[in-house]
């Protein structure tokens, strides 16, 4: 009769998210050592892989093949072979088609071994200068527009530091869902971290809506969203100095009068979303009133 041979084991092999230095001992050894490297990007990984000499087999798991492709991974798995499960930068698993890999394999009785290392959520939380005690990992926004406005208006109440990962394209709309829905908290928008234009965006949702309307962002993105803190915004709002919080506030109160609310009204709930005082609001529309 045949021998069972044993289970292999399944690493989680963390990558570097830009640096390229930025990759354990342990993960290079084991990248060194198992039978193939199951990867969400061949080409990225490949780059990686040569970069330390490495030359280990590697196939492509990714999005799309994520359903047979898994099935294959887990077969050869319980026949025995060591797996290294890499996705294109940070740690497998987390936000990437890795999450499906390791349920099967935890299904299947197969033995998951994390290895420590770097993740973009991690990262960008620890450098945020916000409240880490506590945070919630909200992953992507829904894309669709209603969606996404329905899963902000969801964490309302969440006190907890709010985590999201963005591309740059939806930046604007997201930050500006953000600003409506959840109000003008202090978030932290963490750009490109660990590459040569890494940069900590720190300010309030309004501050940033600003500076990358006049400045469309590129590169990875993370957001680190203060949670909910009662009725009061922690910092100030806009700064009614500047020309354009200016007009943002006139825009923001005709918009409200022209959903039907009456003058006062529209004058508070766009004052208090921009976390501004009534008294500024007032002043500033009996001005433009006159011009
Ligand atoms: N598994 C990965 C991890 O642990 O970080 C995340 C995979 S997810 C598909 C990719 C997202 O991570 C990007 O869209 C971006 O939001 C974030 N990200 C990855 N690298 C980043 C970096 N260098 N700077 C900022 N955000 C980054």
């Amino acid at each position: 009769m045949a021998e069972k041979k044993e289970p292999g084991i399944l690493y989680l092999c963390p990558t570097p998210i830009g640096n390229l230095e930025d990759i354990t001992l342990r993960v290079l050894r084991v990248l060194k050592e198992v039978d193939y490297i199951a990867a969400e990007d061949t080409r990225v990984t490949r780059k990686l892989l040569n970069h330390y000499g490495i030359k280990t087999p590697l196939t492509s798991y990714r999005e799309h093949n994520r359903a047979e492709k898994g099935e294959e991974i887990v077969r050869d798995l319980l026949e025995g072979k060591s797996v290294a499960l890499v996705s294109d930068a940070g740690t497998p698993g987390i936000s990437d088609p890795g999450e499906d890999l390791v349920k099967k394999a935890v299904e299947a009785g197969i033995r998951v071994v994390p290895l420590p290392g770097p993740s973009a959520v991690i990262c960008a939380v620890a450098a945020s200068g916000l409240s880490t005690g506590k945070f919630v990992f909200e992953g992507f926004l829904p894309q669709k527009s209603s969606e996404r406005r329905k899963r902000l208006a969801e964490l309302k109440d969440e006190e907890r530091t709010i985590v999201f990962y963005e591309a740059p394209h939806r930046l604007l709309k997201s930050l500006s869902d953000i600003r409506e829905i959840l109000g003008n908290r202090r978030i932290t928008v963490a750009r490109e971290m660990t590459k040569v234009h890494e940069e900590f965006f720190r300010g309030s949702v309004e501050e940033a809506v600003m500076r990358y309307r006049s400045e469309p962002p590129r590169g990875e993105i993370v957001l680190v969203l203060e949670g909910f803190r009662g009725e009061k915004p922690e910092t100030g709002g806009i700064d009614l100095e500047d020309e354009e919080s200016r007009r943002l506030l006139l825009d923001r109160i005709r918009t409200y009068m022209n959903q039907g609310m009456d003058k006062k009204k529209a004058m508070k709930t766009a004052a208090k979303e921009l976390g501004v005082s009534r008294r500024e609001a007032y002043k500033l529309l009996v001005e433009s009133e006159k011009e």
